[in-house]
């Protein structure tokens, strides 16, 4: 064991490898903070690699990139590597971008990000407990094989996705919606290669009326060499009628290209009324996740055109869950200030993202755009997010990224997306290592000061920011 790791005090502490972990891992590092980054995975991108989900959705509004800085690096390193064509049109037409990459290239990409900004990477730890004195964090508990350790910081970044540092600390924290608690289905993800796209293109031009597509129509599936799909509405309930993916409960076809043309990451799994906190019931998700895969995949190549002669390559290692604790921080963001693309003075994130909530029960629909009327993607329409939605009410010493961060369950279907959770990473990382710098908790920092950071590290905060 590396007692340098052990018995020093670290600046910051980012728990949680997932894609706003590391980018804020390699924040806080980069802007001289001493940093650890403790992942209980062997690898890192959390959702991103270890789930198979794909593809990054979105950087963009109809009219401008709003997510830059770290996170687009992580796409230059990828196109750099041929493991991504960068951001590409969403031919389905759901949002304005998309962006395919290789799950495998990503961890590499996360390791070397963290690695070069030299913070320091402990995988293969769990992170159990905390210390708090006064209300405010000063270490966290990990249990590596059986053997429990103390790590000190002087910040926290809880980059779990289920805020389970945040739980820890006493920090409060809501789960899913108010009336029964339920949180957005689990999907396991999987990903199929040898689809054949020139015959699923020859398909699309003469039956458009099968598919969502971008105002480009079915053309754009000759133009694009990579390409979302969505559609097959009735194909699939007449499947599911005729009980071909026996429990599913799924309103249409979605997979979306890697960065190869023949290979695919479909998204159609759906595990319903689960608890993403209780481990009996991800174990059930999983099982039932993984039978649904099989029979999807025997549904794909019976009915969908291209997934003939294709096959099942690879599937997420563990089920992935769209959404678990949210904590309640000094901001709550609403659906309304995302429907009304709201301004705030302190705002460290934009996006476009429109509120998505796949339904939580086999009797409900997906709630989307029009529900929320927030038809703002066509529109051109983009929203911020406040520094105090990373910063958790009663709790010092600490601040949340990722899916996490405070929202009501709403707002959370439009936040949970990885550039936005990538981008609060960035404002983290850089806000723990400011804090530290200047002595004060992350409640008091001076936000005008970790904007000019932030824009001057490569963030778009738009026109309202300092
Ligand atoms: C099925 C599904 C489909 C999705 N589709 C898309 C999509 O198409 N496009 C898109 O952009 N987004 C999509 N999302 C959302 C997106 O993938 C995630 O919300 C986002 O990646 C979350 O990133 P994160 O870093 O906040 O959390 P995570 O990716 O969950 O990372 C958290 C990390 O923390 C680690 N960890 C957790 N607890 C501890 C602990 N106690 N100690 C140590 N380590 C811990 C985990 O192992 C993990 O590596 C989808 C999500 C799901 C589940």
């Amino acid at each position: 064991m590396n007692t340098e790791t052990f018995d020093r005090e670290w600046d910051v502490i980012v728990v949680g490898g997932g894609v706003s972990g590391v980018v804020a891992a390699t924040a806080a590092a980069r802007n001289n903070a001493a940093t650890l980054l403790v992942e209980k995975d062997g690898s890192l991108g959390g959702t991103m690699t270890t789930c198979r989900v794909g593809p990054m959705m979105t950087f963009h509004s109809r009219t401008e990139q709003l997510i830059q800085g770290l996170p687009q690096e992580i796409v230059d390193r990828l196109i750099a590597m041929e493991a991504s064509p960068g951001h590409i049109l969403d031919t389905s037409g759901y949002v304005a971008t998309i962006t395919p990459f290789d799950s495998e290239s990503l961890k590499l990409v996360a390791q070397r990000m963290v690695l070069e900004s030299g913070a320091h990477l402990l995988l293969h730890t769990l992170t159990v407990d905390v210390e708090t004195v006064d209300a405010a964090i000063k270490s966290v508990y990990v249990d590596a094989n059986g053997q429990r350790s103390r790590l000190k910081a002087r910040v926290v970044v809880d980059a779990t996705g289920d805020a389970d540092v945040a739980y820890q600390s006493g920090a409060p924290w809501e789960l899913g919606r108010p009336s029964d608690n339920l949180v957005q289905p689990l999907s396991l993800m999987f990903k199929v290669k040898g689809w054949d796209k020139a015959a699923f293109t020859d398909y699309a031009v003469n039956h458009p009326e099968q598919l969502r597509l971008s105002a480009e129509g079915a053309q754009a599936y000759q133009r694009e060499p990579l390409v979302a799909v969505a559609g097959f509405e009735q194909i699939l309930q007449d499947a599911l009628e005729a009980g071909e993916i026996p429990g599913l409960q799924r309103e249409h076809v979605l997979f979306f290209n890697t960065h190869r043309p023949d290979e695919v990451t479909v998204n159609m799994s759906r595990i319903p009324e689960v608890n993403p906190l209780d481990a009996e019931e991800l174990t059930q998700a999983e099982a039932v996740g993984r039978e649904q895969v099989f029979n999807l995949m025997r549904f794909l190549r019976k009915h969908i055109p291209g997934f003939q002669n294709a096959d099942v390559v690879a599937v997420g290692e563990r089920v992935g869950v769209r959404e678990s604790r949210r904590i309640v921080g000094e901001y709550v963001l609403t659906a309304e200030d995302v429907g009304a693309g709201r301004r705030f003075p302190d705002v460290i994130a934009r996006s476009a993202y429109p509120i998505d909530i796949h339904a939580r029960t086999p009797d409900e629909k997906d709630l989307d755009q029009a529900e929320f009327k927030d038809d703002f993607v066509s529109q051109g329409v983009t929203y911020e997010i406040p520094y105090r939605c990373l910063v958790p009410k009663a709790v010092d010493g600490l601040l949340v990224t990722g899916r996490c961060i405070s929202a009501t369950v709403d707002a959370h279907g439009a936040t949970r997306v990885s550039p936005s959770c990538m981008a609060f990473g960035q404002a983290a990382g850089t806000a723990a290592a400011l804090s530290v710098q200047d002595g004060v908790p992350p409640r008091d920092l001076d936000t005008d000061k970790l904007q000019r950071v932030l824009k001057h590290q490569g963030a778009n905060l738009g026109q309202n920011a300092i």
